[in-house]
């Protein structure tokens, strides 16, 4: 299992830790002693490992324990959170071109690494999102390589582009791309030699490869479980050739982990996919989120801190509905709330949370509510308000047609578009105070903890 040796260690160095109502800055410090040795054991580059032992330890050392959670859990929460920014937090996409232009992806990596298995998994991968796909054979060193590219291709149901062993990677990469537009495949995918080792031979007929084809993302394959070799594979491509993310293939046999958390941080260069297992459908999507969960294996912990999370936004809501009920609720609370709806995913999701609470307010009339706060017409909205002087943001009574055209000026919109906002802010008002619910009234209050 991957990481399994390093998730037992972090588990027992938490496991003390969890329980505790109380941290001192001691408690903390030989817990991340303790961390840092189970990351160097795992094979995690030392400097990474010093500056995320750092950078955990200011963090905690510092932070405010969040309402619902523990100082112990507190600190699970930012190592969660640092392990996952090791890895990169976002997840990373291949970056197709865009219409009608083919997306050329050169597979590098040294023999062995897995390459022509991941070429052919990717392939798969991009058909799934409904691309047209086109194999390219530019490995003519091993004809047993050829093969299989053909074998697995087959499998995947994607077309191989081989000119046998005789011709210049350069040149048959070349001759795909004609292949490719002439037959409306619009990614090509091409599987490069490898060498057992790093060699000037290997890196220079990548380079000519480069700058034969238009290459739209060089992905490197390296072995998971060859660790920080795999950390250095990848400093040399990237200086030589450039690189522009890493798949880790055998993720499923790497009991520890080091290369999946040192690449980015050594390197800068993201891990798209990771390889496990040795079937054709055995190649997942980094998500550098759940890669720090599983590492750290702590489910319960894990899922009361997201709780926690929530709890801060539905704080967040009670604050804004208190602002929305207000009788004097005015353009300065409604620029606050349309930040914070904003932060929220629109009102929807703020209504969401309120279940029943609005009686009388018809699905129409929430979509007329959302439309009034869309995503495209909150910069307009925004402008508007700001085009407002102090007392017409703080009283809306005195809103007139003359103000409304010097708005329309100011915030550089159609009067009509004044009008508009201007109405549907009256009636949103006007729906705010039909929430007996969270006026605390007969119909009970909102059920916040
Ligand atoms: P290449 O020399 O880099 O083209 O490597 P190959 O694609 O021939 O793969 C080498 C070996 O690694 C083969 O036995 C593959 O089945 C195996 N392999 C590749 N990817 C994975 C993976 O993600 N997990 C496991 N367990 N084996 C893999």
């Amino acid at each position: 299992m991957a990481f399994e040796s390093l998730s037992d260690k972090l588990q027992n160095v938490f496991k003390n830790l969890r329980g505790k109502g109380r941290l001192s800055e001691e408690d903390v410090k030989a817990a991340l002693k303790e961390v840092k040795m189970a990351l160097l054991e795992a094979d995690v580059n030392f400097k990474v490992v010093k500056n995320f032992v750092k950078t955990v330890q200011e963090r905690a050392i510092g932070a405010d324990v969040m309402n619902g959670l523990n100082p112990g859990q507190m600190v699970i929460k930012i190592v969660n959170e640092e392990l996952t920014n090791l890895m990169g937090s976002e997840t990373t996409e291949i970056a197709y071109r865009p219409g009608q232009q083919i997306t050329v992806i050169m597979m590098v990596g040294l023999q062995g690494a897995g390459k022509t298995t991941t070429t052919a998994k990717l392939a798969g991968h991009v058909k799934k999102k409904g691309k047209k796909p086109l194999l390219v054979a530019c490995d003519v060193y091993r004809p047993a390589a050829i093969t299989q590219l053909q074998i697995n291709g087959e499998k995947q149901g994607v077309p191989v582009f081989s000119m046998g062993d005789k011709n210049k990677p350069a040149d048959i990469a070349k001759a795909s791309i004609e292949h490719a537009k002439k037959n409306g495949f619009n990614v090509v995918i091409l599987d490069t030699a490898g060498r057992l080792h790093i060699d000037e031979g290997m890196m220079d007929e990548l380079v000519e490869i480069k700058e034969s084809v238009d290459v739209a993302q060089t992905l490197l394959v390296v072995d998971a479980m060859t660790g920080q070799d795999a950390v250095n594979v990848a400093g040399t491509f990237d200086e030589k050739i450039g690189i522009d993310g890493v798949v880790l293939t055998k993720l499923d046999g790497d009991t520890r982990g080091g290369a999946a958390l040192s690449i980015r941080a050594v390197t800068g260069k993201p891990i798209l996919f990771c390889g496990m297992g040795e079937k054709l459908d055995d190649l997942e999507q980094f998500y550098p989120d759940r890669m720090a969960s599983r590492i750290l294996g702590m489910g319960d912990v894990l899922s009361l801190i997201e709780k926690a999370e929530a709890s801060i936004d539905e704080e967040k809501a009670k604050d804004l509905s208190r602002k929305m009920r207000k009788a004097e609720f005015d353009y300065n609370d409604y620029l606050d709330s349309m930040a914070q709806m904003k932060k929220m995913g629109g009102i929807g999701s703020v209504l969401g949370m309120m279940p029943g609470m609005i009686p009388g307010m018809n699905s129409a009339q929430v979509s007329q509510l959302e439309g009034a706060i869309d995503d495209k017409k909150m910069a307009h909205i925004e402008a508007i308000i700001l085009s407002m002087t102090p007392e017409e943001r703080a009283n809306p009574k005195l809103m007139n047609p003359s103000r409304k055209k010097r708005l329309a000026r100011g915030a550089g919109v159609d009067i009509a578009e004044v009008n508009r906002f201007i109405k549907q802010f009256d009636q949103t008002k006007k729906m705010m105070k039909k929430m007996p619910g969270m006026m605390g009234g007969k119909r009970g209050r909102m059920k916040f903890p």
